[in-house]
């Protein structure tokens, strides 16, 4: 055997895995199907402009940098503290801060909810506070000998946990429901925009945590520069990184995983794999079934990802736009609010759904040409709207071009009643539709941000971390072995990495 481990997909979660096994001493192959490492923490170039294939930012910037050093990133990296913003026709509000300072803004614009919201803040922060640091002593969100360290069995540590269950199982919706009449106000403070809340309680904690207290922040080497110091960690440890190269199946022999086949027919084996690839394209479509229990792949097909969505990417001359009432990095912008049509609503309709501006170059000013900016334009559409245009990998029927255009040109004019001038100012323009993701990421029907948020599913595999798999010594890692994005994308997706490594090297 050539290799202790193979891991599938040079994803971030991939490569923080491959480099932490590296650099003590294992024999690591990574097998990436596309031509780049970072999966879709990676960046695209066009004229002169790099745009993101994926992540704008992420949460706890201290527990990435501890789990970068542990995979043996010794460069310093600066974060610098991103913003949200939420502008509707009825409310304009700065909500990355502290959750006081929110509820006090809030009681000015909706003065006849002030009750409501004062005995809704004293709970959320109560639920916060609860949460946000339960990676470090729930047992559900640690495995092997750190559980079992960490299991505290004092009569107060029972009760936290079993809070917990109670949380996971409550939709948010009861909560917001008994407090606030106002439609908007119940579904800003469960979505963090316009939509109607969907996601449970803990969900909810874990959401407000990450926006208010811990922050969201873009490191100073960039999402993509992660990924090339991690590949640079895994090469200089003696590791292997192929690109181009699809796994197309795991071999498992005798229930345990054994190695892996590429497509073009070659075998690779090893004592562990390690996959990146997401839940259901492993044991789906990477997997046979006979080698894996009918339940288990049961609840794989039942539970949906997270949707997808269409993204524009602009290069604009900043003196053609007017950029001015972008106080934040990141704005969530509607038109128009026709509470009415929430429950029907028409997914093309821009001007009334909600959308998301990113100035991306605020970050990165390095990504754009000198005395340029860059912005995403981002909006949720299901996959399905798009699928019969998908003819095969990376092929479309002949007329998705124009129907990608049609889409990118309405979000554009949307856009235009908070960017004035944005039409004339733009110097190029990509776009990226929920086929897209699907080539890019190769995930599951183009989902973004792993698991479904809905309440509804909360229970469905009994339990949070899913790095262990019914195969003996096939692992996940990365944002789907978690059921719940619980510290957000990237810190998620790094931290299984992290405890799927620790299980092997334990
Ligand atoms: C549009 C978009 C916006 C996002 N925004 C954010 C954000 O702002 N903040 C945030 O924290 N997260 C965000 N995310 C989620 C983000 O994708 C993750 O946080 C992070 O990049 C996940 O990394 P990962 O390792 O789980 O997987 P991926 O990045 O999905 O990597 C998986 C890798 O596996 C490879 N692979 C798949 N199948 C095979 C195969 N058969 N053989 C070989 N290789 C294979 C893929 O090519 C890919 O390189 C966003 C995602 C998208 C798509």
């Amino acid at each position: 055997m050539t290799h202790d481990v193979i891991v599938i997909g040079a994803g971030i979660g991939g490569l923080v895995c491959a480099a932490k096994l590296a650099r003590h001493g294992k024999r690591v192959l990574v097998l990436e199907k596309d031509h780049h490492i970072g999966g879709t923490s990676y960046i695209f170039k066009r004229r002169g402009y790099s745009f993101p294939m994926g992540p704008l930012s992420f949460s706890f910037p201290g527990l990435v940098r501890d789990i970068l050093l542990e995979a043996g990133v010794e460069t310093g990296i600066d974060f610098k503290r991103n913003h949200f913003q939420l502008i509707t026709p009825s409310i304009n509000i700065i909500f990355s801060r502290p959750l006081k300072d929110i509820k006090e803004e809030l009681k000015k614009s909706f003065v006849r909810e002030q009750k409501g919201l004062d005995a809704f803040f004293l709970e959320l922060e109560e639920l916060v506070s609860l949460t946000a640091d339960l990676h470090l002593w729930h047992p559900d969100y640690r495995l092997g000998s750190s559980r079992a360290e960490n299991k505290e069995s004092s009569a107060e540590a029972n009760r936290k946990i079993a809070r917990i269950r109670e949380m996971s199982q409550t939709p948010c919706r009861e909560l917001l429901e008994r407090y606030f009449s106002d439609r908007r106000l119940v579904n800003f403070l469960g979505s963090q925009g316009t939509s109607p809340p969907e996601m449970s309680l803990l969900n909810l904690a874990f959401m407000w945590n990450v926006m208010c207290q811990e922050g969201v922040w873009f490191p100073s080497c960039g999402i993509h520069g992660l990924s090339d110091l991690l590949a640079g960690i895994v090469l200089g440890n003696g590791g292997e990184i192929k690109l181009g190269t699809p796994a197309e199946k795991i071999i498992i022999s005798d229930g345990k995983a054994a190695g892996v086949r590429s497509s073009d027919g070659a075998a690779f084996f090893s004592e562990w794999v390690i996959s990146n690839a997401d839940y259901k394209r492993t044991f789906l479509e990477l997997s046979d079934p006979q080698d894996i229990p009918p339940d288990f792949l049961d609840t794989i097909s039942r539970v949906p990802y997270t949707g997808s969505e269409l993204c524009v990417y602009l290069g604009v001359d900043p003196r053609r736009v007017d950029l001015s009432r972008i106080s934040a990095q990141h704005l969530f912008y509607r038109h128009r609010e026709d509470l009415e049509r929430v429950n029907t609503p028409d997914i093309e309709d821009f001007e009334n759904r909600e959308f998301e501006v990113c100035l991306w170059s605020a970050n990165a000013p390095g990504l754009v040409p000198d005395g340029k900016e860059s912005l995403v334009l981002r909006v949720g559409l299901p996959y399905d709207q798009f699928s019969p245009f998908r003819t095969g990998e990376k092929r479309r029927r002949e007329d998705y071009q124009g129907h990608k255009l049609r889409l990118a040109q309405k979000l554009i004019l949307a856009a235009e009643h908070i960017l004035p001038g944005l039409r004339s100012s733009i110097e190029v323009i990509e776009t990226a539709t929920p086929l897209t993701y699907e080539d890019w990421g190769h995930r599951h029907a183009g989902s973004i941000a792993g698991w479904t948020w809905s309440a509804e599913y909360e229970r469905a595999f009994g339990r949070k971390l899913l790095i262990e798999t019914p195969v003996d010594h096939l692992l996940m890692v990365g944002i789907y072995a978690a059921s719940e994005l619980f510290l957000g994308g990237i810190p998620t997706a790094l931290q299984t990495a992290n405890i799927a490594a620790d299980l092997i090297l334990s």
